[in-house]
């Protein structure tokens, strides 16, 4: 049994109580972490403030020396995470289409160096006679971040580098289901960097780290990736210190095929792109609409792939899907199979959860249901797809966009040029041809409506990490 320790100012840290971490594929724990609280959190917020005097000043090109050293730890101990990620979310080493844990920390290496080489050069507006104004980017202080279950290391990641590489100090709390991966990552950064500049805090379910972070007025910028009920609490929260805050939250990305696809050629890409990491990827396909004169060949393909995916522990080499990673995510999978089918869904293929231990639920594919049944209208976040017939297609954009959610949206066609002018009236942060949920460390992603705020990635997510001070130099 692995124990997982805190580390807060560079120490480990026990706790008086821990909570089990469960593994998915078991239905068993496999480690035991440290139960945290808002103490925990007040000592970690202080020591990431002291330590913001001495990383805030850090000469640029050392930031950027320290954080490619920690791209390379990570390298150096790939298997190892690896096998963690494996055992706290159930995805398999390599997964469908290669998603698994391997592109997961494949993925954080990358995403630690491309980060590390980004800058935020001074710009200047104006040099005259007059004046000279530059615009500079300023760290804000300490960032909190707060992460989900599904992508656990690679989103802890995605919140932590950039904040170090804009000067920012660190206090990051994971998932009560997935502390693992993050918990070895934030001791190998430590390996590396000052005390107190990355700190980690785990709590147990309904423990108080949370909310004490949304609302720590020593904490002056939230990132947080999860559900939208919880982006809304924890804005509600940060409203006492006028907390930045980017906001990644849910979806329920609607993809669109056109009429003129080569069915047979698309439908595996489509497969894929919905269910690689059992759909428990935020920017996942979620409801498909296939136009009425290929409706049939796409159901019919969609079930036979499904049909021959093959499920089983994350550990084994030939599994392409694992379990689903909670118990309460399951439950949820399973409501909205039956709400499917009490309201004339049609199961092509799956439908039901695998006897013996573990989370396993089959791919499923849902025919004949429309907008307004549940699995139409709400993220699933699991093995099934609802796939809907349209007959026109302005009609059909109009349908994709009924959603309260902007994550994503895809366009599929062998026309690239109209694909693209379709895929530009989808009310989402990002609009894929003939591609879903594909996401790169130099290209902005974030949600519109109530899929979140701000956006991450590339400069204009480094951006979110620092506050603007413009100088305004009078020469006359
Ligand atoms: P969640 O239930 O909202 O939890 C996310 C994190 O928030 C966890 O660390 C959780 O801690 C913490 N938390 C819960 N209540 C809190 C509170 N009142 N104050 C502060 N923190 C609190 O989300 P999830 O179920 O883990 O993740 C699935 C959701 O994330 C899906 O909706 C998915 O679409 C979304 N997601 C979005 C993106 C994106 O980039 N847009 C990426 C991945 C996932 P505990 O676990 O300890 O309760």
């Amino acid at each position: 049994m692995k124990n997982i320790t805190m580390l807060i100012d560079g120490q480990l840290v026990v706790a008086t109580a821990t909570f089990p971490v469960i593994n998915p594929a078991t239905g068993e724990a496999f480690a035991q972490a440290a139960a945290g609280n808002a103490a925990h959190v007040d000592a970690a917020v202080d020591a990431a403030k002291r330590a913001f005097s001495g990383w805030s000043k850090t000469p640029d090109a050392e930031r950027q020396r320290l954080l490619h050293a920690l791209g390379a730890a990570l390298e150096a101990h790939m298997p190892e995470l690896m096998e963690l990620v494996t055992l706290e979310t159930g995805k398999p080493l390599a997964g469908l289409n290669g998603v698994g844990a391997g592109m997961e920390v494949g993925g954080s290496i990358a995403w630690t160096h491309v980060t590390a080489d980004l800058t935020l050069p001074v710009e200047v507006l104006q040099d005259n006679a007059e004046a000279r104004v530059e615009i500079h980017r300023k760290p804000l202080g300490v960032v909190g971040s707060i992460t989900p279950w599904n992508w656990p290391l690679m989103i802890a990641i995605w919140h932590v580098i950039p904040a170090l590489r804009a000067g920012n100090t660190v206090v990051i709390k994971p998932s009560e289901l997935s502390p693992v991966a993050t918990a070895r990552f934030v001791e190998l950064a430590n390996a590396i960097l000052p005390p107190g500049v990355l700190n980690l805090v785990t709590g147990a379910a309904g423990s108080d780290v949370g909310p004490a972070m949304a609302s720590h007025p020593g904490i002056a910028k939230i990132v947080f990736t999860g559900s939208t009920a919880t982006g809304r609490k924890i804005m509600a929260a940060g409203a006492g210190n006028l907390k930045r805050l980017t906001l990644e939250l849910g979806g329920n990305d609607a993809g669109i095929v056109l009429p003129d696809v080569d069915v047979k050629a698309v439908a595996p890409k489509l497969f894929g792109v919905t269910f690689h990491n059992n759909g428990q990827t935020c920017a996942c396909l979620k409801r498909l609409y296939v136009h009425a004169s290929i409706y049939e060949e796409m159901c019919a393909e969609l079930a036979r792939i499904a049909a021959s995916t093959v499920v089983g522990d994350g550990l084994l080499p030939e599994t392409q899907l694992g379990p689903i990673q909670n118990a309460m995510q399951l439950a949820k999978v399973e409501e909205l199979a039956a709400d499917a089918r009490a309201s004339g869904g049609r199961f092509l293929c799956g439908g039901k959860r695998r006897a013996g231990p573990g989370y396993f639920y089959e791919p499923t594919i849902v025919a004949d249901l429309s907008d307004g049944s549940r699995l139409v209208d709400e993220e699933p976040f699991g093995p099934l797809l609802p796939v809907i017939k349209y007959s026109d297609v302005d009609e059909v954009i109009a349908r994709a966009n009924r959603s309260l959610n902007g994550l994503g949206g895809s366009i599929w066609s062998t026309d690239l040029v109209r694909a693209a002018e379709l895929a530009q009236r989808l009310e989402c942060g990002t609009a894929w041809v003939n591609e879903h949920g594909a996401v790169q460390p130099d290209a902005p992603f974030g949600g519109v409506k109530q899929s979140g705020i701000g956006v991450e990635f590339g400069s204009h997510g480094l951006a979110e990490y620092t506050s603007i001070q413009t100088l305004k130099i009078m020469k006359s």
